[in-house]
């Protein structure tokens, strides 16, 4: 069963919606334009309930199958937010404001999660209930976290949620997916470690931050190399290394480090978090100063349920003719704090030979769209069946 037909012909409305929405990004929570125009659409769409303000600018429309015997609900879900970066793309339909982008493909999966609830309207070939989730900032703001916190789940009985993300360099319209854990937990270190400052000619009167920063560093490296069990992955990164002097002849008195660490299960970064504090308090005691440390949880390990995902899998198959299995990533998605409260399934939909997202030549390639709208009604009309 290749793509829907609808979706074919819906193809050319859903790119222009993609195509607005791209001219008009919004960062984080500040998606006011984009919510208002997935309600709208949804009203429009005839939808059960459309739902604003969920996770602050997050909407929520319901769409109920021609029956309901067995009382299952579905949550599908798409981000909506856009990047802080000025776009590069040279696009008829590029950014209107300088400095924000759709550089991660957002607008095309809010147009993809509409055309599929266009559809599902439509239809209505289910035996349950579809709930499709437009939720703000993801790049950072954990907006899935705060439509949670607002109850999401509980309130509209979600029994089980799917999202999708682009994914560039992978063939247009072609699905990766892996059970497990799949996108890495995304935390934050601020160190600043503080010895005594001074004259940079008499190093022997001070306690030399910098030479206990430059250790801490390197320090920190055996977190991955020598704490770590080898088969596990963490990442720690120190990316900022600050000193409070300026000048050339002065020793300064503190010194702040900042990075991020990576982890793909709950013990690693248990271990990254304990070992950070440990080292940097063990160099500071070596060399006569102090280390304040403050970690920041940032997304969890996004952990795709195993039976969603097989069945996620047999649909995108059933799509495109394959499903591969994705690799790990490192980076973060706020679809975690979702895949915590349910079970579920996470899948990469082809964008084809772009740039890669985040990059200021980035675009979603709308010929991905046939196939991802597809999946999603699919998803629907398979796990829940019409009688
Ligand atoms: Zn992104
Ligand atoms: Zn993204």
């Amino acid at each position: 069963m290749p793509v829907k037909n609808r979706f074919a012909e819906l193809q050319g409305e859903i790119t222009e919606w993609r195509r607005d929405i791209h001219e008009n990004p919004e960062i984080l929570f500040d998606t006011h334009r984009t919510s208002a125009l997935v309600a709208e659409k949804l009203q429009e769409f005839g939808a059960d309930e459309v739902v604003t303000g969920i996770g602050r600018t997050g909407v929520v429309g319901v769409i109920k199958g021609k029956s309901d015997s067995k009382g299952k609900v579905i949550g599908l879900r798409a981000d909506m937010d856009a990047l802080p970066i000025l776009e590069a793309t040279g696009l008829d339909y590029a950014s209107k404001t300088p400095g924000a982008m759709h550089a991660c493909g957002h607008d095309g999966h809010t147009a993809m999660l509409l055309g599929a609830a266009k559809y599902l309207s439509e239809t209505r070939n289910f035996d349950g209930t579809v709930v499709v989730i437009f939720q703000p900032a993801e790049e950072g703001g954990a907006g899935g976290k705060e439509m949670c916190d607002d109850d999401m789940m509980a309130r509209w009985g979600i029994d089980e949620v799917y999202g999708m993300h682009n994914w560039p360099g992978q063939p247009t319209g072609s699905f990766a997916i892996r059970s497990g854990a799949f996108f890495a937990a995304t935390d934050q270190f601020d160190i600043t470690l503080e010895g005594r400052g001074g004259h940079a000619a008499k190093p022997h009167e001070t306690v030399d931050t910098t030479v206990m920063a430059a250790q801490a560093v390197l320090a920190l490296q055996t977190i991955a190399s020598r704490n770590a069990d080898p088969i596990d992955r963490v990442v720690v990164s120190v990316t900022s290394f600050e000193t409070s002097s300026k000048a050339f002849n002065v020793i300064p008195q503190k010194v702040q480090l900042k990075g991020t660490v990576r982890t793909m299960t709950k013990e690693m970064r248990e271990l990254a978090e304990t070992r950070i504090k440990e080292i940097c308090d063990g160099i500071a005691a070596t060399f006569g100063g102090t280390a304040d440390v403050t970690y920041i949880r940032g997304y969890p390990v996004m952990v795709n349920s195993e039976e969603q995902t097989e069945f996620a899998a047999e649909v995108a198959r059933k799509v495109s003719g394959d499903c591969v299995e994705a690799p790990l990533v490192m980076g973060g998605e706020d679809f975690a704090f979702m895949l915590e409260e349910r079970p579920g399934a996470y899948i990469l939909v082809g964008n084809g030979d772009t740039a890669m997202v985040h990059h200021p030549e980035y675009n979603f390639n709308d010929e991905a769209i046939p196939a991802g709208c597809s999946w999603y009604a699919e998803l629907v009309e398979q796990r829940m069946p019409s009688a």
